[in-house]
Order: C-alpha cells, then sequence, then structure tokens
C-alpha cells in the first residue's frame, strides 16, 4: 500500500515524502482512510506505531475542505481541530507532526500545556487558531479566562486516551467533551481499549471504526528483552558497571519514582557517566534541556519516570534499561517500545528484585511468553532475603529485598532466584549459549553468567 491511494493533497503528500516515509504503518494503512471518510475511530495503538501522523494527516486535509480563507489576516479564525494529550512532552510532539506535515498550508496550530507561562499562550490564542494540541487541565483554564473557544471544534481527538485517564484526567476530559459542538468527529487513540477507556469510548463515539494495533506483537518483534536478576539494593551497582562494560551512546533508563530517576542520574553522573533526570516534577525548560542534550549525546543517560517518558520521540534509540518494573504492564510494553522502531533493532533490560515477581509475572501474561533472565557475576541476589512485593501507590520506594549494602554475600546456592522457584543463575532463555560452569552449593559466583554484549 502507498500514501497516494489516500487521495491526501499534494502539500501533504510532499511531507511525507519529505520524512522519507515509504509505505504506510498498519495504524496508518487502517486509520486514515475512514478518517478521511468523517468516521469516528477508536484505535489500539501507541507511540511509536505511527499513530500521530495516522491523525494528523487526515485531519489536516478535512480542515483543509472546511477552510475559509481568511480576508484579513486579523480575522477571526474558530479552533476547528482539537487534540487533547496527558502531557506536555507529548503536545510539543504532536504540534511538532501537525507543523511538519501541515507547513505548507494555510492552518495555524499551537500548543497548551502548563508549567509555562500563560500569557504568551493568550497572545497565541487571541491572533487566532486552527488546532489546538493540548493538555487538559490548561486547556480548561484557557476556556475560563475567555481565552478560547471550543464551540466550533469539526475534529476531536483524544490521543493516549488510558494515560489521560490514568493521571485522573477524565473528570477534565469529560468536561472538555461538553463545551464541543454535538455534531463533530471523534478520533481516540490508546495503548489500550479496556476497562475505563472502553467506557469512555462507548460514551463518546458514534458507530466508530475500531483499529488494533497489537502491543504484543510489537514488543515482541523488534525487541531484544532480557531480564537481569538483581536485589534492589545492588541495581545502582549494576547499572554502573553495565555502563562500564557495555559501549552504549544513548540509554533511556526507566524508574517508577521521580525521586528514584533523581537518584539513579546523580549516581550515574557521580560514576562518570553523563546522565540527566526528566520527571514531572522539573521544570518544562529543564525537561526541554533534558531531552535536547540526550538527543544530541551530550548525555549518555536519560532517566525517566513513566509519565515523564510518555511520547518521547527518540529515533534510532538502541538500549532502554528498566530499572525498576512498571505497576502497569503495559507501561513496560510501553517503555521498550522506545527502541527498536520503524523496524531498527533494540534492547531492553529490566532488572528485577525479588520483590518485583507480581509485575514480571503480569508483564509475562501480558506478552504471552516468559522472558529469558540471568544473573550477573557479582551481583547474585541474596536466596536468604525475604522479598516483600512492591506494591501499587508507594511506587515502591524503599520497600523489598537488599536494602543498600546488603544484598549479597547470603549463604546457601540454589536460593529461590526470583518469582519464586527459580534456580539460581538464570530462567532457560531464548537458547542463546551461555557459559560458565554450573554453581556449586553453598558457593557464591561460579555458574552465574554474563549477559551477552548488546546494544550496539
Ligand atoms: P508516533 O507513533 O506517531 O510517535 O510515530 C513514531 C515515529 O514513526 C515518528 O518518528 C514518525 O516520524 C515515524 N513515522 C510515522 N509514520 C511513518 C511511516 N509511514 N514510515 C516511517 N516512519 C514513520
Amino acid at each position: 500500500m502507498s500514501f497516494d491511494q489516500f487521495g491526501l493533497r499534494a502539500e501533504l503528500l510532499h511531507a511525507i515524502r519529505d520524512q522519507g516515509y515509504e509505505v504506510p504503518t498498519p495504524v496508518q494503512e487502517q486509520a486514515i482512510k475512514p478518517i478521511l471518510e468523517g468516521r469516528d475511530l477508536m484505535a489500539a495503538a501507541q507511540t511509536g506505531t505511527g499513530k500521530t501522523a495516522a491523525f494528523t494527516l487526515p485531519m489536516l486535509q478535512r480542515l483543509m475542505e472546511t477552510h475559509r480563507p481568511p480576508r484579513q489576516r486579523r480575522d477571526w479564525r474558530p479552533v476547528r481541530g482539537l487534540v487533547v494529550v496527558p502531557t506536555r512532552e507529548l503536545a510539543a510532539q504532536v504540534l511538532e507532526s501537525t507543523r511538519t506535515y501541515g507547513g505548507a498550508l494555510p492552518l495555524r496550530a499551537c500548543s497548551i500545556y502548563g508549567g509555562v507561562g500563560i500569557t504568551p499562550q493568550i497572545d497565541t490564542l487571541r491572533r487566532g487558531v486552527d488546532i489546538v494540541v493540548a493538555t487538559p487541565g490548561r486547556l480548561l483554564d484557557h476556556v475560563r479566562q475567555n481565552n478560547l473557544d471550543l464551540s466550533e471544534v469539526e475534529i476531536c481527538v483524544l490521543d493516549e486516551a488510558d494515560r489521560m485517564l490514568d493521571m485522573g484526567f477524565l473528570p477534565d476530559v469529560r468536561r472538555i467533551l461538553a463545551l464541543l459542538p454535538e455534531q463533530r468527529q471523534n478520533l481516540l487513540f490508546s495503548a489500550t481499549l479496556k476497562g475505563e477507556v472502553a467506557t469512555l469510548a462507548r460514551g463518546l463515539l458514534e458507530q466508530p471504526v475500531s483499529v488494533d494495533v497489537s502491543p504484543k506483537e510489537l514488543a515482541a518483534d523488534t525487541v531484544e528483552q532480557m531480564i537481569l536478576e538483581v536485589d534492589t539494593g545492588q541495581k545502582l551497582a549494576l547499572l554502573t558497571e553495565l555502563f562500564a562494560e557495555e559501549e552504549w551512546d544513548q540509554v533511556l533508563v526507566f524508574t517508577r519514582t521521580k525521586h528514584r530517576a533523581n537518584r539513579v542520574a546523580e549516581a550515574l553522573t557521580k560514576a562518570g557517566i553523563r546522565a540527566d533526570a526528566i520527571h514531572g516534577n522539573k521544570s518544562q525548560g529543564a525537561r526541554t534541556r533534558a531531552l535536547a542534550g540526550f538527543k544530541n549525546g551530550q548525555s549518555r543517560a536519560l532517566v525517566a519516570t513513566d509519565l515523564a517518558s510518555r511520547g518521547l520521540d527518540i529515533s534510532g534509540l538502541p538500549q532502554v534499561i528498566n530499572f525498576e518494573l512498571p505497576m502497569v504492564p503495559e507501561d513496560y510494553v510501553h517503555r521498550i517500545g522506545r527502541t527498536g522502531r520503524a523496524g531498527a533493532g533494540g534492547a531492553a533490560l529490566s532488572l528485577v528484585c525479588g520483590c518485583e515477581s507480581i509485575q514480571l509475572r503480569a508483564i509475562e501474561r501480558l506478552l504471552g511468553r516468559r522472558l529469558p533472565a540471568e544473573i550477573v557475576e557479582g551481583f547474585e541476589p541474596d536466596p536468604s532475603m525475604r522479598h516483600e512485593p512492591v506494591k501499587s501507590g508507594g511506587g515502591g520506594r524503599g520497600r523489598g529485598s537488599g536494602g543498600r549494602g546488603s544484598g549479597r554475600g547470603g549463604s546457601g546456592g540454589g536460593g529461590r532466584g526470583m518469582g519464586g522457584g527459580r534456580v539460581s543463575g538464570g530462567r532457560a532463555s531464548d537458547g542463546r549459549a551461555r557459559g560458565g560452569p554450573a554453581a556449586a552449593p553453598g558457593s557464591r559466583g561460579g555458574g552465574h553468567r554474563r549477559p551477552p554484549q548488546r546494544g550496539r
């Protein structure tokens, strides 16, 4: 299939060619045509699938069809396209895509999000825009201040709807929807279409076309995944060691909490590895600088929380490390989706402690397979350690096994391993040859494997 078949305007086709896109991705193949026909649509697709172009291209085309050129530059333009997203980063990226694809069209777009001054946004809105890409809270602030009128919106996109609900945006989303005209086209994109998202979709969409780009296939096909079993207290040391050994240029490291993201970035910096953290407590300026520094190679590691990472588009990222497993299994798929994009190879290493066995099992259930696991020599989990499961809400901070400095030197070989019942030395994996003799009972060391070199 080619982009020519959709009947898109020449300006859009040029932009697609300029980007070097040869064929539509699966979500584009399935979504563009029904959106152009004016249908409502819900799509199970996440960042990395090409979903932004899947809604931006047909939205631009349709808005051009109803576009009335203003007679004077200062003539009022109603907002006709609205994209609601969960995070500032995603808002910035969707705006960038809109401008990339629609740069040759006489449509104006802007992004609206919190954490930055409101006045420049007011000025932009007053000058008139056709498309607004916004996070819910700041969007409503503008409505309350009468800076923005949503009564002429023709197309409304809820992007990463699952994440918006996770972040507690449902009441705000409902308030926004209530401000829109009844007659409009609705598009909903979400990593999953289950639970609350399904309820929202049912109430919002009219006879929608449904598109499903399965995350299972995405995760399984292009990203080489590996678990390294290690006690919590040894994770920082293992991470530093991995950086010292592997020739990684660019690694995205995930933690569950902002606090831990800071600590990991600090520890890496202390060890001489250029690292930065990106999370919701950082100012927008600091986040933008951290991302830019990572993209241009100033820093080798970017340590991120799930919320901050949502929507980050860093092309050609070879390596992702889960310093901690996420509480929500879908987030694992999302995290490792930062690598292995557009068919390129990528690798995802997860440092997993026995206290995370519940999360690991949930991820494996979602993926439909067990992940290969290994133990790095010198970082063997202490088999005598009792593992208290990490529970949601607390972000796992300070819990679990192996408090700092206590995770090594346990007695007895062939211990419980993580997840219960696994033998020390790692689970049988994918048949990759692994060296080293079997561990002798009661001994430490020998029998454990070094992880294969990866991520080149
Ligand atoms: P998204 O899922 O929208 O975040 O897009 C992920 C990445 O895929 C972005 O860097 C896009 O530029 C890229 N992309 C989108 N559509 C295509 C395509 N048809 N072919 C190749 N790359 C694409």
